[in-house]
């Protein structure tokens, strides 16, 4: 009999106006491969499926005026709740407002059992339905998109490549960049010359101990002249080593 895992697979449910848009790239490749073998599991929930009047309203104008429009709380709500009450998965909502995500906070989702997530567009949500139903606040970064959905697929896709047994190699995760607190080295393949210019000789030297010390120290080199906040950051996290 194959070996099964007790664990439901991680289950992700998306609340979206345009749930055409998935599974898009989540549908390819690893986390495609891993989608039709039932690793993990990816519903999506038409926001506007819970409208009621006759035009099937999403949105309105902003309370105190301005431009663009708000989604509307009653209908969020009612698609929220649709998702199962007992339901004890994260509910997150794509914002520009959010906390900016981490590693960190990749590994502590990917952790869980799945997520629900609400994709905002126009001006945003009507805060009400962010404070009644508890949503968190996740950013991919300071700039603005069009909508949650791309930003729902970013960290689905940063999720589900380190789910188990996702990746082919389950070891390639271990020395990526922000695992260790740093950017991670810089790599090389064949050809040994390409336009005049070699692979750096201790890579080619058969020495591991030099490659891993060469590798750490260009992994240090490289987050410090690019992201010195990283640094800063594990300094006050993780205890010196030794
Ligand atoms: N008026 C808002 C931006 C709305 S953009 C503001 O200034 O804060 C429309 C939707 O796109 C948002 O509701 C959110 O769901 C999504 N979005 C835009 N930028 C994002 C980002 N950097 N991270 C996560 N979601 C984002």
């Amino acid at each position: 009999m194959p070996e099964t895992s007790e664990k439901r697979p991680f289950t992700a449910t998306v609340l979206t106006l345009y749930p055409d848009m998935f599974p898009g790239h989540l549908g390819l490749s690893l986390a495609g491969k891993a989608l039709a073998r039932g690793d993990w599991r990816l519903e999506t929930v038409q926001i506007r499926d819970f409208a009621t009047d006759r035009h099937r309203t999403v949105d309105d104008t902003p309370a105190g005026g301005g431009a663009g429009m708000v989604l509307k709380p009653d209908v969020l709500a009612r698609a929220i709740d649709s998702v199962s009450a007992e339901d004890n998965r994260p509910r997150l909502l794509m914002s520009p407002r959010g906390k900016p995500l981490t590693q960190e906070k990749v590994r502590e989702l990917a952790g869980g059992d799945g997520v629900v997530i609400v994709c905002g567009r126009f001006e945003g949500v009507d805060q009400r339905v962010i404070d009644a139903r508890g949503l968190e606040e996740v950013s991919i970064g300071d700039y603005i998109l069009s909508g949650g959905e791309p930003a729902a697929s970013i960290l689905l896709d940063a999720i589900v490549r380190i789910l188990p047994g996702v990746m082919g190699n389950d070891l390639s995760g271990v020395h990526e960049s922000f695992e260790g607190g740093l950017l991670e080295h810089p790599h090389y393949t064949r050809p040994q010359v390409f336009e005049d210019r070699d692979i750096p000789a201790v890579l080619t030297s058969g020495n591991h101990a030099a490659i891993a010390r060469w590798r750490e120290e260009e992994a240090r080199r490289l987050t410090v002249e690019r992201r010195p906040d990283l640094l800063a950051r594990t300094a006050t996290k993780t205890p010196p080593k030794g």
